[in-house]
């Protein structure tokens, strides 16, 4: 299975985290980063692609800064990203450079992503880099962003580069082998998972948070991001990082870390972007009867089957959709602004025109735009 997913592989994004970068709250590991060029070239050499995400800036400007502990503040967090960019960039051009490859900068907000223009010119640098030879070096613009308009963390950026880059493989290192029936560093009996074909809610619920004190991620965050990426028909694997030519092993099909196959139906890279990239802006709650027709039969949503609408937003917002209980099932870009869909909720689309004097169609959200999660 894995040999045949990867023979197709030609493009993969790899996402390193700031405790494999550098040893676990210390300095950025220059020894690291040479065994990754070192793999990295070898990969080249098979004409793999590779995109890198990388965390370390806050990391890298705390040593600088001379902060003993991780920042805590935003203003802080940022004034340190604003030292350690450079810095993790020197870092890479050093390493690679050793092995004749050339890294670019780019760094990216889920504003950037969520414009879809921004996204296509974001995805056209990408496409242009790599075809010069260049090793993208991705990270989020963490000096001009604010927590709410953050990506959350850098599992979810690789899983929206992913789909940027359309690769066909994620690879998220980590510090720990990859998935585990329970958490290892409390249940001895604990086992490695080589390959999962559904991410289950025990699987979520059991996945501890951040274990380190300079990533923000942990086990949740990389299941939610294998999650994203498989839903598009990609795979992902999570894997020891820090262990070397864990990532060539990984590439020649040995069963390395843990495999996340993708799912069946895949979304096409347009629902992907609405389902994980735009921000909702509000939801609708429907009734039960709209909630079957939506999960089961793949139709539009209707003003007769909404019972609530909640947030202010305009036409052509991205709402959540809930369903009776207020449990999200989807998500969907709107026809018709919060205000509108108050007065025309719960009557006939016949009478949308009678009610606020006009009207741009049928559905509250087209089935085009809707993507059940
Ligand atoms: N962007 C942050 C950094 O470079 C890391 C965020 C994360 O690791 O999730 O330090």
């Amino acid at each position: 299975m894995r040999k045949e997913l990867l023979r197709k592989t030609k493009r993969i994004v790899v996402k390193i985290g700031s405790g494999v970068l550098t040893g676990g709250g210390n300095d950025i590991d220059p020894s690291f980063l040479e065994g990754l060029a070192e793999e990295i070239a070898a990969l080249r050499a098979k004409r793999i692609e590779v995109v890198v995400v990388s965390s370390g800036a806050v990391a890298a400007g705390r040593q600088a800064l001379g902060l003993s502990d991780r920042p805590k503040t935003l203003p802080q967090k940022q004034a340190a990203a604003a030292v350690g960019q450079s810095r993790l960039m020197r870092a890479y051009e050093e390493a690679f450079s050793r092995f004749n490859l050339k890294v670019a900068q780019i760094l990216l907000t889920r504003d950037d992503l969520a414009n879809r223009r921004r996204f296509q010119n974001a995805r056209g640098t990408l496409d242009t880099l790599l075809a010069c030879g260049i090793i993208p070096v991705i990270n989020e613009n963490d000096t001009v962003v604010v927590d709410e308009l953050k990506f959350g963390d850098n599992d979810n950026l690789s899983a929206l580069v992913t789909n940027l880059a359309e690769a066909q493989l994620l690879l998220i290192m980590t510090d720990i082998d990859g998935l585990y029936t329970a958490d290892p560093r409390k249940d001895p009996s604990a086992t490695l998972i080589n390959q999962v074909k559904t991410i289950t809610r025990d699987m979520e619920r059991g996945a501890g948070s951040s274990g380190t004190s300079v990533g923000t991620g942990g086990m949740a965050t990389k299941l939610a991001a294998a999650k994203k990426v498989v839903k598009s028909g990609v795979a992902a694997i999570v894997f020891a990082g820090k262990v070397k030519g864990n990532l060539g092993r990984i590439m020649a099909g040995d069963t390395v870390g843990t495999l996340f196959l993708p799912s069946g139906e895949s979304l096409n890279r347009r629902k992907h972007w609405i389902a994980y990239t735009l921000r909702p802006a509000g939801s609708i709650q429907v009734d039960a009867g709209a909630r079957e027709v939506l999960a089961k039969h793949g139709k539009s949503l209707l003003p007769s089957g909404i019972a609530k609408v909640d947030g202010r937003f305009a036409r052509g917002a991205c709402v959540r959709v809930l369903d009776p209980e207020g449990v999200e099932f989807a998500r969907g870009i709107v026809d018709y602004s919060s205000q509108e869909i108050a007065q025309i909720s719960g009557h006939k689309s016949s009478d949308i025109e009678k009610i606020l004097g006009f009207r741009y169609g049928d559905d509250v959200i087209h089935r085009d735009n809707l993507v059940l999660l």
